[in-house]
């Protein structure tokens, strides 16, 4: 079977969406959706639009919820063959709802579904991978999807792919800052690329300020930190530079799921071999265009958009 460029592996998750704002999820009121959707998901379906080989390692249910995910993920070029479906238990779920401050919560089923019954990885999964796409979210959920993800980053060194990691952390399902540090330490060891949000940053490190945390982590042997600022863009740390790139101006009307296609922006403009100013415009246009569609993946861009936006020439893949 042909290798993919990049690897994601976590879990698939359908997200069913509060139709207003300032809707709490304990009383009845009307939902939307179901939208595909899981962090890692988010990844590898920006990656595959942006038109590089991608392969998923997770688990759906034998269920329309997980048709939704498979269809979605195929249709947008994703190498699904590694995604098992389970008969035992359903696909996993995440229940959403935004308030007017901007925050948002979460009612998640992902350890106890099909989400957590990621497949053992392969030596033979990595064999010509240029990277594998590690998420906090997948580290948080449960035992057991910790102990895969390891055991994908070991696999992936050793065939000499990169390790990137979002530590898109949970605090729902988290138990305390130590703890996260700990489930966190085998995935930066590892690390090329981390791409934290601030808050992310200092959590991953317990060095207060983003940049000092930043720079904690290169000084750890991460060799890039995209730290990801919203609405201002991001900075980018490496041993030889710091570059800050403003964000693109859009009509935001679902920021979920943007700071997913970010990450795969940078991680297709590092395999692209861009520079990495270059490389943050990609993924600034990433998260820019993800914020602009309702559901955490309707707004992955197609490759020109992407580059359109950013204002970088498109070699045709
Ligand atoms: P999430 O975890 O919700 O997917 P995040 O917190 O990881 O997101 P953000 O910083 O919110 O990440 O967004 C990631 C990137 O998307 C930003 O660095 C920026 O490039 C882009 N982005 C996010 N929000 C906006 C916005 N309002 N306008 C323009 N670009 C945005
Ligand atoms: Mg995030």
């Amino acid at each position: 079977m042909a290798t993919s460029e990049i690897i994601s592996v976590g879990e698939l998750l359908v997200e069913i969406m509060r139709k207003r704002v300032d809707s709490p999820l304990h009383s009845p009121d009307d939902f939307v959706g179901p939208f595909p959707s899981g962090a890692p998901a988010i990844f590898a379906d920006q990656a595959a639009r942006l038109g590089h080989s991608v392969a998923f390692l997770g688990a759906v249910g034998e269920d329309d919820f997980g048709k939704c995910l498979l269809d979605r993920l195929k249709q947008d070029g994703v190498d699904t063959s590694y995604i098992a479906r389970v008969s035992t238990v359903a696909t996993g779920v995440a229940f959403v709802t935004y308030f007017a401050d901007g925050s948002r919560r979460f009612i998640f089923h992902i350890g106890n579904s099909a989400a957590g019954q990621i497949p053992e990885p392969t030596a033979g999964m990595f064999v010509g991978a240029k990277w594998l796409h590690i998420c906090g979210s997948t580290l948080s959920a449960s035992e057991q999807m910790r102990q895969t993800c390891y055991e994908a980053c070991e696999l992936a060194t050793a065939a000499g792919a990169r390790v990137s990691f979002d530590p898109n952390l949970r605090p729902e399902l988290l138990g305390g800052e130590e703890a996260l540090r700990h489930i966190c330490t085998p995935v930066v060891d590892k690390a090329a690329l981390v791409l934290p949000s601030f808050t992310e940053a200092e959590l991953l490190t317990g060095v207060v300020g983003a940049e000092a945390a930043c720079s904690a982590l290169l000084e750890r042997g991460v060799e890039v930190i995209a730290l990801k600022r919203g609405s201002a863009g991001c900075t980018v740390f490496a041993e030889a530079e710091t570059v800050s790139v403003p964000a693109y101006e859009v009509k935001v009307v679902d920021p979920t799921g943007a700071g997913d296609c970010f990450d795969a922006g940078f991680v297709v403009g590092l395999t692209e071999r861009l520079s990495l100013s270059e490389t943050a415009r990609l993924a600034n246009a990433c998260g820019a265009l993800g914020a602009t569609a309702q559901g955490p993946m309707e707004g992955a861009a197609p490759r020109a958009k992407a580059f359109k936006l950013a204002n970088l020439a498109d070699g045709d893949r």
